[in-house]
């Protein structure tokens, strides 16, 4: 029973992920996706209380929609950043849920205006993992800029249980269908051996009542 939900949590978190890396992989831009419209009174809160302080207020949001994932980005025009030619940067708050059947794993991240990041941004990640801050893992980051590693309930545990489930079924269904065509057809279920008179298989003595 654990082993059957450790291995469902395991797949839960492998289809997340290979959700999120199949939908930056698979279209490029990222896409299909809702195009600007404004932030909602719910957008602007959530950026309020989780964007690193200094961020500009966002005036725009995407929604991108893919097969077991979802991700909704904000932005606005960042500060004036002294480069040649002069010009602003657009800073972008970006929260990601992953997961299927459910949405089962969430993180954030936040590109802003820095003039000492590479290319005028820094970036802020929350709940995640970043590929490109570890030497193994930085050809992923070409691929998917975070991975989220937030847990989202419900979300989290029914996939889980789904994705056990699943296994369950792969694993034992057909020995316990196979029992009970052999005890339909007259046959031991453990060795399939003729059933007679006695309550045990005459065979090799599993009980066959
Ligand atoms: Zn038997």
């Amino acid at each position: 029973m654990i082993g059957l939900l450790a291995a469902g949590a395991v797949i839960n978190v492998a289809v997340a992920w290979g959700c999120m890396i199949h939908a930056y992989h698979n279209s490029k831009p990222l896409g299909p996706y809702v195009p600007d419209f404004v932030p909602t009174a719910d957008d602007q809160n959530w950026w309020k209380r989780r964007s690193p302080k200094g961020m500009v207020p966002p005036d725009a949001v995407n929604e991108y929609k893919y097969v077991g994932y979802r991700e909704r980005r904000v932005f606005g025009d960042g500060p004036l950043l002294n480069v040649n030619p002069p010009g602003t940067l657009r800073e972008l708050s970006v929260r990601s849920r992953a997961g299927w059947p459910l949405a089962g794993v969430y993180c954030e991240w936040f590109s802003v205006a820095d003039p000492q990041g590479p290319r005028g941004i820094g970036r802020v990640t929350r709940g995640c993992f970043d590929p490109a801050s570890h030497p193994a893992t930085a050809s992923l980051s070409r691929v998917v800029p975070v991975i989220p590693l937030t847990p989202l309930f419900p979300g989290f545990a029914i996939n889980t249980l789904f994705y056990a489930a699943v296994c369950w079924l792969l694993l034992f269904a057909p020995f316990a269908l196979r029992r009970r065509l052999r005890r339909r057809r007259g046959l031991c279920p453990a060795c399939a051996y003729q059933v007679g008179s006695s309550d045990v298989c005459t065979e090799c003595g599993a009980p066959v009542r």
